[in-house]
């Protein structure tokens, strides 16, 4: 049956392709199809690690330790059981002979089946059978990870569209290793880190479809609209044609797109904008030299951190940092400092606070933090002997902050002299405009500082109240309202009087329709994820700053979300 799902259009593009349910258990599940003659091995495969989870617990069942809890036995014996039911023991071979798939994906698939059983019985003692299912289930997945197929992993050729009830910006890093022609969320936000990277892994994609997972089944054929922001599900022949037709337009205007590479990026009036990249990881970098951006804006270093228990050390940042800074050859690179906490947290980060995007995160959290700061700092300094690194700090809010932050600079350089290490002594130093207190008092903040950055992403966020990743509240996320426009034109303002540069590095500089106007209000300096580049410059190149200034002015007096829309209008019009 076709049907359609109506969400938010995240990233652009069509793509079409089978469904593939994703659980969070699931990812790093290996996924490929048997060639028929391995089908035999593959099944004998899963008997042999089923036959080792049971020698275990039969093992560790005649070993109990003296003194160990007297559950212990029970348990173990409940273990045994669930492993010998048919449901765990002979399903997924089923599923292996059926579907040729690998008998790593067979059980991933079949417990998630048993465990969604599970969630509906309404005897409360069942229902909490389903951790002694995921348990057991999870023993035989490593087993059989410890012992991988012989047969040639052949990733099925069908583009696949991962579906997910929600998916965390570390899945997100996870995914650049994965190739998926399109992804969809029940939940998350338009400016959200996971829709940020779903940007970056430039594929189309959709947030907010609310029951995708739950109504979508594994295989079907998804057309994912996103531009529109909508999915259609086992889509008859015409509609298959129409997108496919819609599809190879829009990649031919991508195309075109491509072509302004090499041209300068100026107004038509002649003046220069510098259009700079965000990157998430190092080996990004490529991507942004590829649409041959002016330097890195905003390199995310809390993604170096995400994906692993321990803290990356020194030496490993420094390699990342330095490596960045050598491939850029001399360009900018601006390596904002760890932006832990709210929808980007840590594995070893524990504590949730009541309201995170209101917590310990950022510049906050590496001040409490302070060894593990300098740790950071000294890796950056050491990489700015290698390009021109520039450092930046996430969410500031007191000037208090900025003091304590610079004397940790300073104390990171003094212990790199003391140890005779190479770095670049008057390294630059920016802040992020995020919150409208910066905003506001941004005077008194550029002169501590060297340069601004605006991160719009968290400016709207923090200005209108509503939480960035929260669908809920996602029709409230409004870059043109007016008290947004007014920390933006006057942190420009201040920039352009104190002679401070000041750039765009959240999502807005990557809008095609809001370029005029952030040009109209006198940004000169956009970063953006490079994907976003080339339609970027192409407004650029057809400004005419002279007539789209008085424009930019008025909308910022025009107060009304109508008036502000009609002169917005005419801006782009120009
Ligand atoms: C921003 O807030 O606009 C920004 C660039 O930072 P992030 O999106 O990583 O919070
Ligand atoms: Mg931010």
């Amino acid at each position: 049956m076709t049907f359609t799902l109506h969400g938010i259009a995240i990233s652009g593009g069509y793509a079409i392709g089978r469904a593939q349910l994703y659980s969070h258990d699931r990812l790093e599940v290996p996924h490929y199809v048997l060639r028929k003659a391995d089908i035999g091995s593959e099944v004998t495969r899963f008997d042999a690690a089923v036959a080792e989870v049971r020698a275990e617990y039969g093992y560790l069942s005649e070993h109990i330790p003296e003194g160990a809890p007297s559950e212990l036995a029970a348990f173990l014996d409940l273990h045994t059981l669930i492993l010998d039911d048919a449901m765990i023991s002979q399903a997924p071979k089923g599923l292996i002979r059926q579907t040729a798939c690998n008998a790593e994906w067979a059980l991933a698939q079949q417990t998630e089946a048993l465990l969604a059983q599970f969630e509906s019985f309404e005897d409360a003692y069942l229902r909490e059978r389903q951790q002694d299912v995921k348990q057991v289930a999870d023993k035989l997945l490593k087993a059989l990870l410890g012992h991988p197929g012989q047969a040639p992993m052949k990733v099925s050729d069908e583009p696949t569209i991962l579906v997910a009830h929600d998916l965390s910006p570390s899945d997100m890093v996870l995914f650049k290793r994965h190739t998926f022609a399109g992804f969809i969320t029940d939940l998350g936000g338009t400016t959200s880190h996971t829709a940020i990277l779903a940007r970056s892994l430039n594929i189309s994609s959709v947030m907010a479809l609310h029951h995708a997972r739950s109504l979508i089944q594994e295989g079907d054929v998804l057309i994912v609209d996103g531009i529109a922001g909508v999915v259609v599900v086992n889509p008859d022949q015409l509609i298959l044609d129409e997108y496919q037709l819609r599809s190879d337009q829009w990649r031919l205007e991508q195309q075109k797109l491509k072509r302004l590479k090499s041209s300068p990026s100026a107004t038509l009036d002649g003046e220069v904008v510098e259009l700079l990249g965000n990157i998430d990881l190092p080996q990004d970098v490529f991507d942004a030299l590829d649409e041959n951006v002016a330097g890195i804006g905003l390199f995310r270093s809390e993604f170096l951190f995400m994906n692993r228990p321990d803290l990356p050390p020194e030496d490993e940042q420094f390699e990342a940092y330095r490596d960045v800074a050598a491939a850029m050859k001399g360009r900018p690179v601006v390596i904002r400092t760890l932006d832990s906490g709210a929808d980007k947290s840590l594995d070893w980060m524990s504590e949730v606070s009541v309201n995170p995007a209101l917590g310990l995160r950022a510049i906050r959290f590496c001040l409490a933090e302070p060894r593990l700061f300098v740790t950071q700092l000294r890796a950056i300094l050491r990489a700015s002997h290698y390009g021109q690194v520039r450092i930046l700090i996430p969410m500031l809010s007191s000037l208090d902050e900025l003091d304590q932050t610079l004397e940790l600079i300073a104390l990171a350089k003094a212990e790199l002299e003391r140890e005779g290490q190479p770095f670049n002594p008057g390294v630059p130093i920016g802040g992020m405009v995020e919150i409208p207190a910066v905003a506001l008092a941004a005077e008194w903040f550029a002169q501590k500082l060297d340069f601004l950055s605006i991160g719009t992403n968290d400016l709207i966020q923090y200005t209108l109240a509503i939480d960035r990743t929260d669908d809920a509240v996602a029709h409230l996320y409004d870059p043109l309202h007016p008290a947004v426009l007014q920390l933006l034109a006057h942190t420009l303002r201040v920039g352009q009087r104190l002679k401070r540069p000041v750039s765009v590095c959240g999502e807005m500089a990557g809008d095609p329709k809001m370029t005029r106007l952030l040009l109209g209000l006198g940004l000169r300096s956009f970063s953006m994820h490079p994907a976003h580049l080339m339609a970027v410059k192409q407004q650029i190149m057809h400004s005419h700053l002279s007539s789209l200034t008085p424009l930019a002015a008025k909308l910022l007096k025009a107060g009304r979300p109508d008036r502000i829309q009609t002169y917005l209008e005419r801006i782009n019009a120009l």
